[in-house]
């Protein structure tokens, strides 16, 4: 049986849905009009008016936003309301190099809240838990947003914030936390240190892990799931729509239900700007159809996934999305050939290593070079020269399978490869250096 913090609108009927969306859009729009002369310029340059915009399925009419906009127009220029009625500020942690001010109102903050509050009951959460939030707390929207929603679910929040595991290790053994917040990579961290400090997977209360931020691999899912003997959701979202929370996985964990009551989902092709239909792979655009101080609209999230409506047995009606791959710019043209991280990191999970490793990229003698360092597991450990070998070889081997071309493989000696306690950065492309 379901747990639902707002049961109604996560399980309404499709035509409800759509209802309520056609209403907020025709709102929203009037209101981004007349409030963001940036975006009224947009629409005005495409020749379209807030009376063309009747029910979503004229959302196509609009203009599109993407990130430039929003170095364009920062700090203030895509508000939709008066810096008088704002409460918060947060901002991108700077991944792609690009840092986004995002603005919200109180109403926003609550949206945004219970967007996180409808994830921790979807994998179980109720007040009798211990929310665990090691995601970062400040700028960053994963602190707060958790917490935020922990607080509504009405669950004993732990705000550790990311980082000083030790005391992250201490504070979940003793105060018997149930439900673990952090990034993947993060939680793959303390799963390893509660073991070599000598825990085992069922010493700990934890049930399950609520884990986005980043992109993370099915295998990733599997190693985290046993070595802290939970069950790991997907989580997904973004500062500039608000923050996790968009999107969460049910107990199905096929696929995060959007919030589409407040968050409208597109796919489109990223080269033709062109909508596809359900179920083909592309770029990820939102809507916000009901917030005030941050409303963008047709916002492009460079996140590449696949949209479903197909029913889902957890009695949501919300659209699903896959797990994305990555941005589009974390794609990697390695010598022509697309490459995702993720490929890299399922070769690794599948043979048996850990989810620590490195990806350099870089260009000697105009040819790109892809080199994947990797730890060796301690308990694989070993020193002779033609087991090392060997065992790189085998790697090589695999990666040529999956990605279509050849990487060098590096084994290099357990905890080498620095731990992270937000996003992970896994790949150094050193070609940008150069360029
Ligand atoms: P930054 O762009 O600096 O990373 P954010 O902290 O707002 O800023 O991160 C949002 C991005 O993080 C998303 O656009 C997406 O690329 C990535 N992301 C968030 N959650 C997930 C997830 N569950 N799986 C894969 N990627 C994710
Ligand atoms: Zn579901």
């Amino acid at each position: 049986m379901s747990n639902y913090y707002q049961q109604e609108i996560e399980t309404a009927s499709r035509d409800e849905i759509i209802r309520i969306q056609n209403e907020k859009l025709v709102k929203q729009v009037r209101h981004v009009y007349d409030k963001v002369p940036y975006y009224r310029n947009l629409m005005d340059q495409k020749g379209v008016k807030p009376e063309d915009i009747k029910t979503i399925e004229d959302i196509h009419k609009l203009p599109f936003l993407s990130k430039s906009d929003l170095r364009d127009a920062y700090p203030y220029g895509l508000l939709g309301t008066d810096l008088g009625n704002c409460v918060r500020i947060q901002s991108t942690s700077g991944t792609t190099g690009r840092r986004v001010v995002a603005f919200y109102t109180q109403g926003d903050v609550d949206l945004w809240e219970e967007c996180c509050a409808r994830a921790i009951m979807a994998v179980g959460g109720t007040n009798e838990d211990v929310v665990q939030v090691a995601y970062g707390y400040g700028l960053f929207t994963g602190g707060a947003g958790l917490h935020g929603g922990s607080h509504k679910v009405g669950s004993l929040t732990l705000p550790m914030s990311s980082g000083n595991t030790e005391r992250q290790i201490q504070f979940m053994m003793d105060l018997g936390a149930t439900i673990l917040c952090a990034t993947p990579s993060y939680a793959a961290y303390l799963g390893e240190s509660l073991a070599e400090r000598g825990y085992k997977p069922e010493d700990n209360k934890l049930k399950a892990g609520i884990f986005g931020a980043e992109p993370w691999t099915e295998e990733m899912r599997r190693s985290i799931e046993k070595s802290l003997g939970i069950k790991a959701y997907d989580i997904y979202g973004l500062t500039e729509i608000s923050g996790p929370g968009v999107a969460f996985e049910c107990e199905e964990q096929k696929g995060m239900h959007i919030n589409e009551d407040h968050f409208y989902a597109e796919v489109i092709d990223p080269d033709t700007e062109e909508v596809l239909p359900e179920g083909s792979v592309g770029e990820l655009v939102f809507t916000c159809l009901d917030k005030e101080a941050f409303p963008l609209l047709r916002y492009r999230t460079r996140d590449i996934c696949v949209l479903t409506r197909e029913k889902c047995s957890c009695g949501r009606t919300h659209v699903r999305m896959s797990k994305p791959k990555g941005r589009s710019d974390d794609m990697l043209i390695i010598r022509g050939v697309n490459v995702f991280p993720s490929q890299i990191e399922t070769v690794l999970l599948n043979q048996g290593y850990a989810p620590n490793y490195q990806i350099e990229v870089d260009r000697k003698n105009n040819t790109d070079t892809l080199d994947v360092y990797v730890e060796f597991p301690t308990e694989m450990f070993s020193d002779k020269v033609s087991d090392v070998q060997k065992k790189e070889a085998a790697l090589e081997a695999a990666m040529r399978s999956m990605l279509g071309i050849g990487a060098k493989v590096h084994l290099v000696l357990p905890k080498t490869i620095t731990r992270s306690e937000g996003k992970a950065v896994r790949v150094i492309d050193k070609r940008k250096l150069h360029d």
